[in-house]
């Protein structure tokens, strides 16, 4: 006979999120949950591009400085359109840290070790009385506090009505290379506008261990075929480490990230910032306040969603018109791609509205980026579309984006 266990919390997922949800609910005394993941180990297998913005980083932990998981800081950043290149020079903030991720996991999981519980696949939730009854290959738990930190997987999410459908996906693949320092920048990351699909190739140096690059796509394509191509411009001939592919959810956070006894964090709420498929800053943060609501509401005894809001206010709060801008830069840099205005876009952008698009933080609003996108769209439907007359130069300025090439 399959017996059942009780725990005050359950998190499904030990990945970012997860990790952080757990520490988050240790922190606050809970002694009583645990964490399932259907992997073998912490940091296995990988699956990211490694990079994290380092200000959320420093937030969250202190001054990277002190961890031997970041194996290089970055603030140069190259980006490349179809010849035409922009380069950031050390720009503050755009300071990124690039990781070696699954070292990263296994110091997250640290502290929280005794409640791990790996090779554990959730099968299937559903509501049972006030419980949540969550069904794994290695037996049935039943808990009134449920994180779900499962990455871009939506089923759990469906099953208790959090989200209608699966969103909207995009794809990544790539690979870890030993490099020598003296065959590329080893200073600066370099972001290349694909022209053989919608996305763009990535290439991050990893201090002596290398370099992580891949390529990302928001819509269909062979991936693999693609990265083949973006290598040998890049002149890459050595052997891939390691390769690595996943997906990520492309169009912004799911409806509902809280329900009765239920927070959903990280990819899982469809937290990534979609015009660079971002996630990781996301995801530790949200896993952190995810946990932190839980542990108060189980102490509390109350986890309806009532109470569990305080998440979702937290986190709309703090980057929730970031993640809505994301998905309207993406539309934008992606529009203006097919009209063959990036470029000159790129050109024309100051270094610091080039930083604040790429995080998310311009001050344009979102609906004058989703305009400009329908314009760029509008434009690239008439390739051959000249402007019939000359606008003053300060016109120009404001509708640089928009206008054909020079
Ligand atoms: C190729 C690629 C490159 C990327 N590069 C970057 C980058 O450079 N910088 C950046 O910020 N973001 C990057 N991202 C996004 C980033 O990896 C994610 O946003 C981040 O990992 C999300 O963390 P998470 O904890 O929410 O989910 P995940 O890291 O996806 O973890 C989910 C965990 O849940 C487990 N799980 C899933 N389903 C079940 C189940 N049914 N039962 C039990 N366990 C389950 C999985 O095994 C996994 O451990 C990249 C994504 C991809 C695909």
């Amino acid at each position: 006979m399959s017996t059942t266990t009780r725990y005050s919390a359950i998190v499904v997922g030990g990945s970012l999120s997860g990790l952080m949800a757990a520490r988050a609910l240790r922190e606050k005394g809970l002694a009583d949950f645990v964490v399932l993941d259907r992997k073998p180990r912490l940091g296995s297998p990988l699956k990211c591009g490694e990079a994290v913005e380092a200000s959320t980083f420093d937030q969250l932990f202190g001054p990277g400085a002190r961890f031997p998981f970041v194996k290089q800081t970055i603030t140069s950043h190259s980006v490349m359109c179809r010849g035409h290149a922009r380069s950031l020079e050390d720009v503050p903030q755009l300071r990124f840290y690039e990781t070696d991720r699954p070292q990263f996991e296994r110091w997250l999981g640290q502290p929280v070790q005794e409640h791990l519980q790996f090779s554990t696949t959730v099968q299937s939730v559903e509501r049972v009385g006030a419980d949540i009854c969550v069904e794994t290959n290695r037996g049935r738990m039943l808990t009134r506090g449920l994180i779900i930190g499962c990455g871009a997987h939506y089923e759990l999410q469906k099953r208790l009505g959090m989200v209608e459908a699966t969103p909207s996906m995009g794809y990544a693949c790539g690979e870890l290379h030993e490099v020598s320092g003296s065959e590329r920048e080893q200073d600066k990351f370099a972001w290349h506008i694909l022209e053989r699909c919608e996305g763009y190739g990535w290439l991050f140096p990893k201090g002596a261990d290398g370099c992580n690059l891949g390529v990302l796509a928001f819509g269909g394509g062979k991936l693999q075929d693609v990265l083949a191509e973006f290598k040998r411009d890049q002149q890459v001939k050595s052997t891939a480490q390691v390769r690595f592919g996943g997906r990520f959810p492309q169009n912004g956070p799911i409806r509902h990230t809280v329900a009765d006894s239920v927070i959903a964090c990280g990819d899982a709420a469809g937290m990534v910032f979609a015009a660079t498929g971002e996630g990781i800053r996301y995801a530790l943060r949200s896993g952190r306040w995810a946990g932190q609501v839980m542990a108060d509401a189980v102490a509390k005894g109350d986890t309806t969603r009532r109470r569990l809001t305080a998440y979702e206010t937290r986190w709309r709060a703090s980057f929730g018109r970031e993640l809505r801008a994301g998905v309207q830069v993406k539309e934008l840099l992606m529009a203006l791609r097919r009209s063959g205005h990036l470029g000159y876009f790129l050109k024309r952008l100051s270094d610091q509205r080039l930083a604040d698009f790429m995080l998310g933080k311009q001050r344009y609003s979102i609906a004058w980026l989703s305009a400009a996108a329908r314009i760029a769209d509008w434009i690239a439907s008439r390739a051959s579309w000249q402007m019939p007359f000359r606008l003053p130069q300060w016109r120009r300025g404001v509708l640089s984006p928009c206008l054909p090439q020079e």
